[in-house]
């Protein structure tokens, strides 16, 4: 998506309808300085007021995203177009959502093992070395449930006997076994659990 031809575009829409920055964003209930960025390129509107802000352009949300006015004939072939765009960007996003994840992952699990060991050699053996040993334990979880918050908020876990795309709350992964990334998780299509393997692709 062209950020700077979507701005140019509402710029021109709201002139069209005549329309101020300051008169457009009290329509909408918000400030004109995001009215602003949005023609500027800087952001993008919320999903949350993109219809609304359509419905007062007089445009659809395709012709929003697209930035352009999309004539009837070839409707289809661009919102096709644009929902594979769309679908790009959200892989690009979770890609590097998932990436983050196991990076994270990977420092905490070295740090941990470097906690450990630097325990084990430089404590005498004892209380205090427990103290140590857990210690770092309990500071590895932290980057933990951030890791798992970061795994759900991507893609979805496949269930083992129908197949369903499974999308957990965060305290049902939380409380779920694992394995990596596949979850044991109850699937409300089948209600069988299963062991989900966790899927990025798909999902829009
Ligand atoms: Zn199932």
């Amino acid at each position: 998506m062209d950020q700077i031809k979507i701005g140019k575009f509402i710029a021109e829409r709201r002139k069209h309808k005549n329309l101020t920055q300051l008169q457009l964003s009290e329509k909408i209930g918000i400030t004109d300085k995001a009215i602003s960025k949005w023609e500027r390129g800087i952001a993008m509107p919320d999903t949350s007021i993109m219809l609304q802000l359509c419905a007062i352009l007089e445009i659809s949300v395709n012709e929003l995203l697209r930035g352009e006015k999309i004539e009837m004939e070839n409707n289809n072939q661009q919102n096709e177009q644009l929902l594979l765009e769309l679908a790009k960007e959200i892989e690009r996003k979770n890609k590097t959502i998932w990436t983050s994840m196991w990076a994270i992952m990977i420092v905490s699990i070295i740090g941990l093992l470097a906690s450990i060991s630097a325990a084990a050699f430089l404590i005498p053996e004892g209380v205090w070395q427990l103290v140590a040993i857990l210690g770092a334990t309990v500071v590895f979880l932290i980057p933990c449930f951030y890791a798992l918050k970061l795994e759900v908020s991507v893609g979805a876990y496949k269930c083992k006997n129908c197949g369903y795309e499974i999308v957990p709350t965060y305290k049902e992964a939380l409380n779920a076994m694992h394995m990596g990334t596949t979850r044991y998780l109850k699937c409300p299509n089948c209600n069988k659990r299963t062991w989900c393997k966790k899927v990025i692709k798909k999902r829009l």
